[in-house]
């Protein structure tokens, strides 16, 4: 029997948004090879309809490896097509179709959380748009019980946008029927370009006052640490490595004081030209870190 690789590291569990090349077991290697004890996949090719299946020897070397590594817990991100506020019926109902297999496929892999976007208006009135997502989050979700749990992310508030402020995540999650819902994921990024200003304590203290109303003191779930490179309130969602862009390090500083943000997984989305980049933001996060304790 293998030795148990499990590793001790500080208590903010950090990671990265991470290749699946070569199958969703290397992203573990990849993650265990940064130092990483959290992660987040996509389950498949984000930007594609078609599905393959994850073989079953695959499923079981990711289970397998996991077991051994300290890389808790995962996340696996919807793909980029899904709207589940369309008007269009096609769109619709292949959306709510693959947010299904989004869910088998974290089912398959004991993955924990699934991080959704729910989609976009479409020139439709926006309350009319979150009450359809609602709708057919509770339709894709259905009666299965599932032990994966689906988390809503903030948008950046790009036209279309239903999703760009807290209350507009609380309404689609208060509309939906399933249980299945087990929070948010806030994305630092598009949160400033929404209107948030964490560069300011103020704006941090905003955010998060607004996360406790709406989903109490468990609700958030995950934090999408990322720099944003367009000025605050653009409503473009464009990620930037940590320091280096518009929130830059000192609003990252005020996040990372905060307990609220400090005990919940820490996942960047941050460019990746190579891993030297993901190597930079994280000694970059742990830097700050040490700082403020
Ligand atoms: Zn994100
Ligand atoms: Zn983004």
């Amino acid at each position: 029997m293998k030795k148990p690789r499990v590793k001790k590291g500080p208590d903010v569990r950090i990671g990265f948004h991470t290749s699946i090349a070569g199958g969703v077991s290397k992203a573990l290697e990849r993650a265990d090879e940064l130092g990483c004890r959290t992660m987040q996949i996509f389950t498949h090719s984000p930007r594609q309809w078609a599905r393959t299946a994850i073989s079953e020897e695959e499923i079981k070397r990711f289970r397998d490896l996991r077991s051994e590594l300290d890389i808790t817990p995962v996340f696996s991100h919807t793909s980029y097509l899904i709207n589940l506020a369309s008007r269009s019926d096609d769109l619709l109902s292949r959306s709510i179709d693959f947010l299904s297999y989004e869910m088998d496929n974290a089912e398959k892999l004991g993955i924990e959380y699934v991080v959704l976007h729910t989609g976009s208006a479409s020139g439709d009135d926006e309350k009319k748009a979150r009450k359809r997502a609602a709708r057919a989050i509770s339709k894709a979700l259905g009666k299965r019980k599932y032990r994966a749990r689906l988390l809503l992310e903030n948008t950046a508030g790009q036209k279309g946008d239903i999703t760009s402020s807290v209350a507009a995540l609380a309404e689609i999650a208060e509309q939906c029927t399933s249980d299945g819902i087990g929070g948010i994921c806030i994305d630092t990024c598009h949160a400033f370009a929404a209107g948030y200003d964490l560069r300011k304590k103020g704006g941090v203290e905003q955010l998060l006052e607004e996360v406790n109303a709406h989903f109490g003191d468990e609700g958030l779930r995950l934090v999408h640490l990322n720099d944003c490179k367009r000025p605050y309130g653009s409503g473009v969602d464009r990620h930037e490595h940590i320091g280096k862009g518009t929130i830059g390090s000192r609003g990252f500083r005020n996040l990372l004081s905060d307990q609220r943000i400090r005990k919940v997984p820490l996942v960047m989305e941050t460019p990746k030209a190579t891993d030297e980049d993901d190597r930079m933001n994280l000694k970059k996060v742990k830097g700050i870190l040490a700082s403020i304790r």
